[in-house]
């Protein structure tokens, strides 16, 4: 069979490298970007007719596909330039990386042993019928060696069990815009699905569970699993609930596909980098900057100092200068007047409604009206600090940035919280923001929904800068929690499975309104808005009764709210003994070393590239 492409759209690929040099190795990596350009010039015959938009429309058609970055965070949205971008992306990346092997090996029959193509996310899993087009239009190999070789060096990296995520394209899209791709997924599928009913006997339920088209829709996430030689989910909880629920019946007929990566970040750009002071005292107590190549074994030597005194002292003037630092930084960039004496409490993240920003909000309500009853009660001042994006098109996610707005102005204003009780949400948040917060921070949220965070890495930048988590058992909060225990941050909530059992049986939100006159109080005050005149009834309307077809408090943030508050209270107790709160700080510093990145690189290239690894 020869495979004759006509009436494409031809659009140009021009790579852009960026070298990425490594720490402590003389190796650097190349970080190919691509930009898309119109392979011909405005049309100069339409141009001179006058027809000014008609000539530059081809060109501009081309060059818009990779104009932007999709905002869109844990929502799948079935745009079709964003399919083009994706498409575009991975033809250009998968045509370069088969130019290169020939290269160096005249052949492609070795491909896969040299190369691994890592899908992060489904957002490049067309890198598998591209790869498939290649081999067999343009090397001219048969199916089953093409697939063998694309199976076998393609590798899955799911980053999110949310269904509204996992990306679906619809048939009719990807059947007009990229023809002979559709054909391939069609053979990939019904492959795939004879093999499917043979392993479960034609068992209805499994092969739709499986399907990689099924109901008029591609789906992303079964072509990796189809096509891929590993999957894994980003950490152990996450890992298991692949396992054990969203890819159950996948993990079942191929167990040993399924693996687990823990993320990491960097501790040399995420605290060297970032808290020069912090880093000094790392360096003065390991003896070097040694915890910079190998923080698994150098920051637990910090663990020994937990009862010197100085050392204590030090830390805690560290974190006070960040603080002030910080504050000076926020009354620059927005006028804010933060109280540099305050409990810089931190929730930054995109907003979203399973992060639970809103249970937050539900608590510092809690706390304005316990301050309101006893103007005179004894508090620690406290500082909450939020910072979150919302993708453009996510009305509630806005609707609870404003609500927070409402709160801050709210507070902020009220003369029985001065010195007390302060509210800011900083806007724009972004790395550079985020790399002046995390030092000064001294308490992280962390407070999904039980099941739903698949890692986190906020909360492991937090860690490595000596804030200490109240969070639920999420993500790797878990892992955070096996090298901490629970005397080293405050926990609270339901687990996973009380999270799907409570569902099982019938939640009521609205009981728990009834019930709890603190829960109560506070929803009304938000139901009936703030002093700048502004209801929320919505929010409250989607807490208690749900609406259209999302059930009430979908995120069960009425179910954890008592133990929130409860967690909140018992880190505001510690915080009073500082060198009580100093102590855990450096636990936390101490036991971040499983969190590096490296150690995240290390476990790919051994559990799933099969390379060796220098550790
Ligand atoms: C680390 C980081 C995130 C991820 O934060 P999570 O709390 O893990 O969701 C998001 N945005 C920015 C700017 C970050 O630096």
């Amino acid at each position: 069979m020869h495979v004759v492409n006509e009436d494409y759209t031809r659009v140009l690929a021009v790579p852009c490298d960026m070298f990425i040099a490594g720490y402590g190795t003389t190796h650097t990596n190349a970080l190919r970007l691509w930009d898309a350009k119109s392979p011909t010039p405005i049309d100069m015959g339409l141009f001179s007719r006058g027809d000014y938009l008609k000539a530059g429309e081809e060109k501009a058609m081309a060059e818009v596909i990779a104009k932007v970055l999709y905002p869109e965070d844990n929502h799948y949205e079935g745009k079709s330039l964003r399919l083009r971008q994706q498409y575009f992306f991975v033809s250009a990346t998968v045509q370069s990386i088969v130019r290169k092997h020939i290269q160096a090996y005249g052949t492609l029959t070795n491909f896969h042993e040299k190369n691994v193509i890592q899908i992060n996310d489904t957002h490049p899993t067309l890198v598998i019928p591209e790869l498939m087009r290649i081999l067999m239009d343009d090397a001219g190999l048969d199916w089953d060696t093409a697939w063998h070789i694309t199976s076998n060096s393609v590798a899955y990296t799911n980053h999110t069990v949310l269904a509204e995520a996992l990306e679906r394209w619809p048939q009719t899209l990807m059947e007009t815009l990229l023809p002979r791709i559709w054909q391939i997924i069609c053979e990939i599928a019904r492959r795939w699905q004879e093999k499917v009913t043979a392993y479960y006997c034609g068992d209805e339920s499994k092969v739709r569970n499986m399907a990689v088209i099924w109901d008029g829709e591609v789906r992303m996430a079964n072509l990796c699993i189809a096509g891929g030689t590993a999957v894994n989910g980003v950490s152990a909880l996450h890992s298991d609930i692949l396992r054990n629920d969203v890819f159950r019946d996948a993990c079942s007929m191929e167990p040993e596909k399924f693996k687990n990566v823990t993320n990491g970040i960097d501790h040399r750009r995420w605290l060297a980098e970032i808290n020069p002071g912090l880093d000094k005292l790392i360096r003065d107590l390991t003896g070097g900057d040694g915890y910079l190549l190998h923080p698994g074994t150098e920051l637990p030597k910090l663990d020994k100092f937990a009862n010197d005194k100085e050392v204590l002292l030090r830390l805690g003037q560290i974190k006070r200068a960040n603080k002030e630092t910080f504050a000076k930084y926020a009354k620059k960039a927005q006028g804010f007047l933060i109280n540099p004496d305050a409990i810089f409490d931190v929730q930054v993240k995109r907003l979203h409604e399973y992060k639970r920003q809103l249970l937050s909000v539900l608590h510092i309500i809690h706390i304005y009206h316990q301050l309101q009853d006893h103007p005179n009660m004894d508090i620690h001042p406290h500082t909450f600090i939020f910072g979150a994006k919302a993708a453009p098109g996510y009305a509630v996610a806005k609707r609870i940035i404003r609500l927070i707005n409402s709160l801050a102005d709210q507070i902020n204003n009220d003369p029985i919280c001065k010195d007390k009780l302060q509210v800011f949400f900083m806007e724009n948040y972004r790395v550079s923001l985020a790399e002046v917060l995390m030092p000064a921070s001294e308490v992280s949220q962390q407070i999904s929904t039980a099941g739903k965070e698949a890692s986190g890495t906020g909360n492991m930048k937090f860690m490595m800068n000596g804030a200490l988590t109240v969070g639920t058992l999420d993500g790797a909060n878990v892992e955070m929690h096996e090298v901490l225990g629970d005397e080293n941050m405050f926990l609270f909530g339901l687990k996973t499975e009380e999270v799907k059992e409570m569902r099982d049986i019938g939640y009521n939100p609205f009981n728990l309104y009834t019930r709890d006159p603190n829960l109560h109080r506070v929803l009304d005050h938000i139901n009936n808005g703030f002093r700048d005149g502004v209801r929320y009834d919505d929010l409250v309307q989607r807490l208690l009764l749900g609406v259209n077809g999302s059930p009430a408090d979908e995120y069960m943030l009425l179910a954890d709210f008592a133990a929130y508050c409860a967690a909140e209270r018992r880190m505001a107790e510690t915080y009073a003994d500082q060198k009580k709160w100093n102590q855990m700080s450096l636990h936390n510093i101490a036991r971040s070393g499983i969190f590096a990145a490296d150690r995240s690189i290390a476990d790919y290239a051994e559990t799933i590239w099969h390379v060796p690894y220098k550790k």
